[in-house]
């Protein structure tokens, strides 16, 4: 048997054995083999990566690097993202399970996070504001706040880390990233090549290991000055209560359970297609899945066969194979979660049309067929909360206003897709859907361009986008009295 890779924490620009000496395994879920061992990263780990980061950004390597240096750093990091793309794309799909050929798609759009921020870095600036007093200067500066903590999910490691991480540094911030405790390895790779791209030891630091043990100390940091979060809605609220009374900054982009809305004027082929990729890519394990599918009833049978046809022919087996096109799992509780939610929905009353089953994909892994499930309303948990897996809900609907109330009645608020050809429809429905993100005749599409924001439950905060920089930046407002004399008098001066 072969010797397994151990994988320390990544401190100050080096790799770093955890404080406690212990490691965790993690699993390829397509075929269960353990990948390596992981620094199991506690309070002390935190600490000494704080730490690091708060000497980092205080350092005048970095502190006084010029706007356009940083841009340099990140043009850089990201060239050296795609020249090492197709490492970074397997090394995801063996961890999380992912198409191999999803991951290729992800790594090539990913540099532009970084040329994006890059383009950014020297844009940031107060501005002069006008005063009652000419003698009076009144400027505004947009400063970093310091040490950002990111901590991410296991789903898209490098895309849903670099969300925060390209950002942050564009601001003149200093990061430490807590990745999933089922995906260390290409997020600790991330790190290592920001070194190479010339970033200063400290500036970027992981620590791996769990949830309540390395993330939560992140959370509870002194030194934190602002977390950035992606993951579920429960550890988001958990973070929110525990940084609130701190007045530490949170950027949270959480759950979703998100509808898709097929009208009876939709090009139904091209609305079938969407339906299929906004639930079944990735396994269903993403959080703008299309979960909730409403069909007007004049077309509802016709989608659902062309749905389900194609939901029964998709091809489940190996992440790594082209050809595949459902993939595992990420670890065997998510795959037993997925599983006990269609037994909930078998219970309440829903008929399973297609799937319903674990397999394990010829390859031992934590699979799940393409689920469809139908006799399904809003007051079903299977319809109300989030899966994170290949699970279908479908329902019909009459008249526009009933699609809006079914599609809004939902504590989530990510994203929404509508399916139609009628223009004036489709403007009603983007301003009446209660989603930050709304999708017409397409599903999905996103860029570090695009600013985007999750309702209700499914966040707080805006990512992407030069809407994201007032997330890592704090705005001072500076005074300076230009005349000779004193320019009011103080009992007199307005507040
Ligand atoms: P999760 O909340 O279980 O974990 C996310 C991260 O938080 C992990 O790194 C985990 O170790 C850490 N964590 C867990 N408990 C913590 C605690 N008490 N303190 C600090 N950190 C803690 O979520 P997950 O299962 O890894 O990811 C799936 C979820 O992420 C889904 O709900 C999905 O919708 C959401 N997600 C949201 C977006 C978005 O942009 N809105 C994108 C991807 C995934």
């Amino acid at each position: 048997m072969s010797e397994l890779t151990t994988s320390q924490h990544f401190i100050g620009g080096a790799r770093v054995e955890p404080a406690s000496g212990e490691y965790f395994e993690s699993t390829n879920p397509a075929t269960r083999r353990v990948l390596y061992r992981a620094a199991r990263g506690g309070a002390a780990d935190i600490d000494r990566a704080v730490t690091a980061a708060r000497g980092a950004y205080e350092d005048a390597r970095w502190r006084d690097l010029s706007q356009t240096r940083r841009g340099r750093l990140l043009r850089r990091l990201g060239d050296l993202i795609a020249e090492n793309a197709e490492e970074l794309a397997r090394m995801e799909t063996e961890d999380n399970g992912k198409l191999l050929r999803e991951m290729r798609g992800q790594l090539a759009t990913l540099p532009e996070y970084y040329h994006y921020y890059a383009g950014l870095a020297d844009k940031i600036h107060g501005d002069v504001v006008p005063t009652s007093d000419r003698r009076v200067l009144n400027y505004t500066a947009r400063e970093p706040l310091g040490v950002v903590g990111a901590i991410t999910p296991w789903n898209s490691p490098l895309t849903l880390t670099s969300s925060k991480l390209a950002p942050a540094l564009c601001a003149g911030n200093t990061v430490v990233i807590k990745p999933s405790e089922h995906t260390s390895a290409s997020v600790l790779r991330l790190a290592e090549l920001a070194l190479e791209a010339g970033f200063p030891p400290g500036a970027v630091n992981v620590v791996t290991g769990f949830g309540g043990e390395a993330g939560q100390a992140l959370v509870d940091h002194r030194a934190l000055a602002k977390i950035s979060f992606t993951g579920s809605t429960a550890t988001g609220s958990r973070i929110a209560a525990a940084t609130a009374g701190r007045f530490v900054g949170s950027t949270l982009e959480l759950g979703g359970k998100s509808p898709n809305i097929v009208f009876e004027d939709a090009d139904i082929a091209n609305a079938a297609m969407g339906v299929v990729a906004g639930i079944f890519a990735a396994a269903g394990q993403t959080c703008i899945a299309g979960s909730r599918v409403f069909a007007h009833r004049s077309v509802y049978d016709d989608l659902l066969e062309r749905v389900s046809d194609r939901a029964r022919s998709i091809r489940i087996g190996d992440p790594l194979d082209e050809k595949t096109e459902l993939g595992p799992l990420a670890f065997e509780g998510q795959r037993d979660k997925v599983a006990a939610y269609v037994d909930i929905g078998r219970g309440e009353g829903a008929r399973v049309l297609t799937g319903g089953r674990s397999t394990d994909g010829g390859l031992g892994g934590f699979f799940y067929e393409p689920t469809i499930l139908v006799d399904v309303d809003n007051s079903m948990r299977v319809v109300r909360e989030e899966i994170f897996g290949p699970v279908l809900a479908v329902m019909p609907f009459d008249t526009e206003e009933e699609a809006v109330r079914l599609a809004n009645d939902t504590e989530y608020g990510l994203a929404a897709g509508v399916w139609t050809q009628n223009l004036a429809r489709a403007h009603r429905m983007a301003a009446r859907l209660d989603a930050g993100t709304v999708w017409v005749n397409t599903y999905r599409a996103m860029s570090p361009m695009s600013p985007r924001q999750g309702f209700k439950s499914s966040g707080a905060g805006v990512e992407h986008g030069t809407e994201t920089i007032k997330e890592y930046t704090r705005l001072k407002s500076v005074w300076i009295n230009t005349g000779e004399e004193p320019v009011a008098d103080p009992f007199t001066m307005r507040s």
